[in-house]
């Protein structure tokens, strides 16, 4: 690999820039280009992982690492140097257009009654949750052509799947929810398949970053009931997006000794039911204390709130939880 072909491959991607995207928020400023934070490598308690963004080197004074952004991403993500050189490029191609597809959802939702209908009634009203989830809608028939002015290619926007191989755009008529390396799009229509994720991978767990620090945590199925939990004041609530965790969010859960509530969905055939127990065990073979949290049945943490359930009664749930 040449010298020059890495250094133009760091000057694209800061580390800083990647650092943040993986939810890193430095604590303290050392200065004009230093900051120091809480390490995402080993279970931090008080900031010791530095960052030069000038020289985009990072050292942490806890676990001894250091390194630039491709190291980084070797430790954070367990991966090889070339791994760690794909997993890069990859991020900072689909980054920027997932980014730009995200920021014109975001324009169309107030836009549109119908999505705004859609929120109220699932329960989201926060202007504030609206903002942090960076909630957005696609009306559909209209991101191609926006996407097409920014110069993006119609092969490029087809590969990435935010437009079908007839041309037209994927998400018509869903509440879109940006995700690392990833696009959550919701139906409001009872017509179409209610889920939809652009075809890559899921990624990890949902803002694990500014959750992680939390020695007990929610675990939820679906952004919709972690929106209702967020939107009621629990701040250590994260989402697997579907009752299957991959590798990568196993992984996360069990960076470190914790207490999980797994708040999945109620539903009458006993399947959320049966993958909390599935992964409770799986939990607790890492060293973790899990406890499975029985919502009525019928029930999901969503409904549960929009049906008038508050954080009083949730607390009470949370309290009642099983190991
Ligand atoms: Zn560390």
């Amino acid at each position: 690999m040449n010298r020059h072909v890495l250094d133009e491959l760091k000057r694209q991607i800061p580390l800083l820039d990647y650092l943040q995207a993986q939810d890193w928020r430095p604590s303290r400023s050392l200065g004009r280009d230093r900051c120091l934070g809480l390490c995402p490598l080993h279970q931090d308690h008080k900031p010791s992982f530095l960052v030069d963004s000038n020289k985009g080197l990072f050292y942490c004074y806890g676990c001894g690492r250091g390194g630039d952004v491709i190291r980084f991403v070797e430790l954070y993500h367990q991966v090889r140097f070339p791994q760690a050189l794909a997993l890069l490029r990859r991020w900072s191609g689909l980054g920027t257009l997932l980014n730009e597809a995200a920021s014109f959802y975001r324009l169309q939702l107030h836009r549109h009654g119908e999505a705004v209908a859609y929120l109220h009634q699932r329960g989201v009203r926060s202007s504030e949750l609206i903002e942090h989830m960076r909630i957005g809608y696609a009306p559909g028939g209209c991101l191609r052509g926006w996407l097409s002015e920014l110069s993006y290619s119609p092969a490029t926007l087809r590969q990435v799947g935010l437009v079908t191989p007839s041309g037209y755009d994927t998400y018509i008529r869903r509440i879109v929810f940006p995700l690392e390396g990833n696009l959550y799009g919701r139906s409001v229509s009872d017509t179409a398949p209610p889920h939809r994720f652009l075809p890559t991978e899921k990624g990890g767990l949902y803002y694990w970053q500014q959750v992680r620090r939390y020695p007990e945590v929610i675990l939820v199925e679906g952004l919709f009931d972690y929106a209702v939990l967020w939107q009621a004041g629990f701040r250590n609530v994260t989402c697997s997006l579907g009752s299957h965790l991959n590798a990568l969010q196993l992984r996360q859960l069990c960076d470190h000794k914790r207490t999980v509530y797994i708040a999945f969905d109620a539903d009458s055939n006993d399947s959320g039911r049966r993958a909390a127990q599935t992964l409770a065990r799986r939990l607790g073979e890492h060293g973790l204390k899990p406890l499975t949290v029985s919502l009525p049945i019928g029930h999901d943490p969503n409904s549960f709130f929009v049906q008038g359930g508050d954080a009083r009664q949730f607390q009470a749930l949370l309290e009642a939880a099983q190991p």
